[in-house]
């Protein structure tokens, strides 16, 4: 975990959270596993199931850039 994660971590609470249940297993949420979603908080049952969460968003964020990339270039 990242220093910046952990910050994030600590501002976040799971009474705020939108969903009640990991969207991977259907356990209940954990304290110990919540990010931002849409600027709200969502919670997964593990740290491992948030984690996965995150690098799903990353891998989309780098195919919208690359496609913004492709698509910039095709208009020039
Ligand atoms: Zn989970």
């Amino acid at each position: 975990m990242t220093r910046d994660q952990q910050a994030l971590q600590h501002e976040l609470h799971i009474e705020d959270a939108i969903n009640e249940t990991c969207p991977w297993s259907g356990k209940p949420i954990s304290a110990d596993a919540l990010t931002l979603y849409s600027g709200a908080v969502v919670g997964f049952c593990n740290p491992d199931c948030r984690d996965k969460f995150a690098s799903a968003l990353r891998s989309f964020e780098a195919a919208l850039q690359a496609r913004r990339v492709e698509r910039s270039g095709l208009e020039q």
